[in-house]
């Protein structure tokens, strides 16, 4: 195994724009797999309500299943305290004995990317991929990359997805309004959240 992708989110609940995006990046780069890692407690979200992980690892099982390259990992989920990413790529590199990571997640979270803990190790250790939904403004994150060194600044690579319009939130949303999410996500996982009541309205 020499190269690997880390897919890093929230995945609340996982959709097809996850999905393009990692297939995207697996064959643009090359790379022998792709692995999904939900977030457990995101260190930015202590005081925001997620579903619980348990759902969230699920869902993902269902939609990557038709792909031989995706996988997921639990070691966020299971990990104890907030999910820093550096640790878990730390943890991951030693498992997966790989030369190169490319770790995904969307731009907006790579805006906050100062406030990361050991940002220079974990560039140090992967390239960052900040996936945009079409039409975003790069000029911020551009910004943003201006305060670290050159060699760490670049290894922040921004791709535009179109089928990022999808939205994780855009569906929570849709679903607490009785509104369809059919081609938003895997047909499995939209039965998997209507056989679980799963985002209705409390
Ligand atoms: P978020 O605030 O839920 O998401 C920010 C934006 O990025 C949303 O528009 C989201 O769209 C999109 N997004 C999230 N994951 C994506 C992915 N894998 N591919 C494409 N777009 C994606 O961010 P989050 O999911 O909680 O955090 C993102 C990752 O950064 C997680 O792995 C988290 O652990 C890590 N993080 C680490 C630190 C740290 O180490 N200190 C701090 C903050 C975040 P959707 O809602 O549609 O997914």
């Amino acid at each position: 195994m020499k190269e690997i992708c880390l897919m890093g989110g929230t995945f609340d609940p996982v959709h097809f724009g996850h999905l393009v995006v990692a297939e995207e990046v697996r064959q643009r780069f090359h790379l022998d797999k792709v692995v999904f890692i939900p977030a457990g407690k995101p260190p930015h979200k202590t005081d925001k309500v997620i579903l619980d992980a348990q759902h969230r690892v699920n869902m993902i099982r269902l939609a990557i299943a038709s792909n031989p390259y995706f996988e997921i990992s639990t070691i966020e989920v299971e990990r104890r305290g907030l999910s820093y990413t550096v640790d878990t790529i730390e943890q991951l590199r030693r498992s997966f004995q790989v030369e190169s990571i490319y770790f995904i997640t969307g731009a907006d979270a790579i805006l906050e990317i100062l406030t990361w803990k050991d940002v220079e190790r974990l560039l140090s250790m992967a390239y960052l991929i900040a996936a945009t939904r079409p039409g975003y403004d790069l000029n911020n994150l551009e910004e943003t990359l201006k305060s670290l060194p050159t060699p760490f600044m670049k290894r922040i690579l921004p791709l535009e997805v179109p089928a990022l319009a999808i939205s994780s939130s855009d569906i929570r949303k849709r679903v607490r309004e009785g509104k369809s999410i059919k081609y938003l996500l895997p047909e499995s996982v939209e039965g998997y959240i209507y056989h679980n009541n799963i985002y209705v309205a409390k």
